[in-house]
């Protein structure tokens, strides 16, 4: 039988696109994806930058609603408005999304199986071999090189020699109905999400995307966040289906092996400021297809051939990935007061009017606002406010 080119596993946005892009240049493409659905039980809230949508070509029609301000409220709700005339951000119906890119990918000649949980990845002289377990059989497919694409998954990617993920988080999200709120808002506390923060994301006239982030006990805080919300009058009753799901925080050391790449969430390409996914997925999952695609005309398939894509995406990421992790790491050292301060400061020294006038300040360059921060004196005026020890790069 003639071996596949590649085997994709996971047929989320990031899989997807990678199936596209090799599929595209005429490779043979099988996504194995563990869902009897494309789309079933997604859990994310779907803003993309306008940059990822027209990056990427996302589809007008799965675009729920454009996002160019958002209210950011402190522990004891002070308030800050960030407000730019211009639309910022998407959000996206995420299941719709998925759809998107794995009809795209077929279009261009992916085969995807649905139902195939992979359950181990062997990667042999010659080729790569997974085994599926579909419908309670085993099952084996082959082909000359894998790509993991299965979303934070240490289970999988954790018996190739590739390290593992040290730091990552919980998210949990809601559907809910809401009174009249059209703008994003963002709620920050120790009570409301520790470490982390709190969204609530309109979708149309009254819904919205109710999420938080949380290392522990995520769904009792979005139960009080829930309640807190009815009280205020911002929502109706509870939201529908809650869902909560890990998000990487730092990258998986090694993303690349003999035969093998690791993409995605998977390869912890997340911003870990805000655990934001799918732009840096996306645009690691171009690199990573267009690695494959000169070792397979290549026709060397190992290591020292695909270490390019790691290179490739460590280049274009690597820096905002480091800075917005040393902030996350930060702004869990705050305790609410100190953040209630440090609203203070933004407010009253014109920082956050003068980042917003920054023309080349994007929604997903966090590197880029940290360090205009740093350049506006922001860091040496909060060490003034706040002694907080803080070891710079360690881990
Ligand atoms: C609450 C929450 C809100 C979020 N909001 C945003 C947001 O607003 N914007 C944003 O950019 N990011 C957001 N994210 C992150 C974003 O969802 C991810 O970064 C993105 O989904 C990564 O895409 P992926 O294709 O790598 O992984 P996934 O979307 O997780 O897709 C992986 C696919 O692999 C399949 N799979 C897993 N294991 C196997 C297996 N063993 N065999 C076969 N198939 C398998 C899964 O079923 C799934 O279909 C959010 C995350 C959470 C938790």
């Amino acid at each position: 039988m003639k071996l596949a080119d590649v085997l994709v596993i996971g047929g989320g946005p990031v899989g997807s696109y990678v199936a596209h892009e090799l599929a595209s240049m005429a490779h043979e493409v099988v996504v194995l994806e563990q869902k009897e659905r494309l789309g079933l039980e997604v859990c994310c809230t779907g803003i993309i930058s306008q940059q990822c949508v027209s990056d990427f070509a996302i589809d007008d029609d799965i675009i729920l609603k454009r996002l160019n301000s958002a209210r950011i409220f402190s522990p004891s709700a002070g308030l800050i408005r960030l407000w730019r005339p211009e639309t910022q951000a998407c959000v996206v119906d995420r299941a719709a999304l998925d759809l998107a890119m794995a009809r795209r990918a077929q279009a261009a000649g992916a085969q995807y199986m649905l139902a195939c949980p992979v359950k181990r990845i062997e990667v042999r002289q010659d080729r790569v071999v997974v085994e599926v377990v579909r419908h309670k059989e085993k099952k084996g497919f082959s082909a000359k090189a894998v790509v993991i694409a299965s979303g934070f998954n240490p289970g999988l990617v954790g018996s190739l020699g590739l390290g593992r993920i040290s730091d990552f988080t919980t998210g949990a999200q809601t559907e809910v109905t809401t009174k009249g709120i059209d703008e994003v808002e963002v709620y920050t506390g120790r009570e409301i999400a520790p470490g982390f923060f709190a969204w609530l994301v309109p979708t149309s006239p009254n819904r919205a995307r109710l999420g938080l982030l949380s290392r522990n006990r995520p769904r009792l805080y979005l139960n009080r966040l829930i309640s807190s919300l009815v009280a205020q009058g911002k929502i109706n009753q509870a939201g529908e289906g809650l869902k909560c799901r890990h998000l990487p925080l730092r990258t998986l050391p090694r993303t690349y092996g003999d035969r093998l790449v690791v993409v995605g969430d998977a390869a912890g390409q997340v911003k870990p400021t805000t655990g934001g996914g799918i732009y840096y997925g996306l645009l690691s999952a171009r690199l990573a297809a267009q690695s494959l695609h000169r070792a397979l005309v290549k026709n060397d398939l190992s290591a020292r051939s695909l270490v390019s894509y790691q290179r490739g995406w460590q280049e274009k990421l690597g820096q905002d990935i480091r800075l917005g992790y040393l902030a996350r790491r930060f702004y869990q050292l705050l305790g609410d007061r100190q953040l209630d301060k440090i609203f203070d400061i933004l407010k009253k020294n014109g920082i956050v009017e003068a980042l917003l006038k920054e023309d080349d300040l994007s929604f997903d360059e966090h590197g880029k606002v940290i360090l205009s921060l740093a350049r506006q004196r922001f860091l040496g005026k909060i060490a003034e406010v706040i002694k907080i020890p803080f070891r710079i790069g360690a881990d």
